[in-house]
């Protein structure tokens, strides 16, 4: 077993199940006082487990833990004041607490983009029970840019397959379908 590597809190003891007609739940930063709290109605979909260096990871954490949700879903309910855009030049305008640095939701304004109307979320930062579980494991290789070493990576995929999350080294097969369709349908325009 490979239990002793770490891949993040909300997976390392095996995945909690989804509850039914789950209402959702507020996410909050990092701060000890004035957080900023995010309410998101119902249910997340696509959560994954995921190693790119652009997504908010808590610390020690070797993945992020990342879901999306209707942007229509998603409203700030707290302290929005303290928000700001991580990279204003990414896809993802990543809105993280200028205090704490925790990411509170990623937002894809470009219209065009195969994302566009989801926003990105960590359910992790609310303490309701229920969220849909991760199903897989996103950009798996590119935790070795973050420094992990590559002859650990054997233990790392090996213990994703154990805790049910398939590594992939870039999104799901659905989901780079569901990319790779968006783009042949643009092209014929
Ligand atoms: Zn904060
Ligand atoms: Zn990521």
């Amino acid at each position: 077993m490979n239990a002793s590597v770490k891949i993040h809190p909300a997976v390392d003891n095996g995945l909690k199940p989804a509850a039914e007609n789950f209402a959702g739940g507020t996410l909050s930063c990092g701060c000890s006082s004035n957080k900023v709290e995010v309410a998101i109605k119902g249910q997340v979909a696509h959560n994954h487990v995921c190693g790119c260096s652009k997504c908010w990871k808590p610390e020690g954490a070797l993945f992020a833990q990342i879901a999306v949700v209707s942007r229509d879903n998603v409203s700030v309910t707290a302290n929005g004041d303290k928000l700001a855009v991580v990279d204003t030049n990414a896809a993802i305008q990543r809105h993280a607490c200028k205090e704490c640095g925790v990411h509170m939701y990623g937002r894809i304004e470009n219209t065009g983009h195969p994302f566009h109307g989801l926003d990105f979320v960590h359910t992790e930062r609310s303490t309701a029970s229920g969220w849909a579980p991760p199903e897989f494991a996103a950009f798996v290789s590119s935790i070795i840019e973050a420094g992990y070493k590559p002859d650990g990576m054997g233990a790392v995929r090996a213990r994703l397959v154990e805790l049910n999350l398939p590594p992939y080294d870039c999104l799901s097969p659905p989901l780079m379908d569901a990319i790779a369709a968006h783009s042949a349908k643009s092209k014929s325009l």
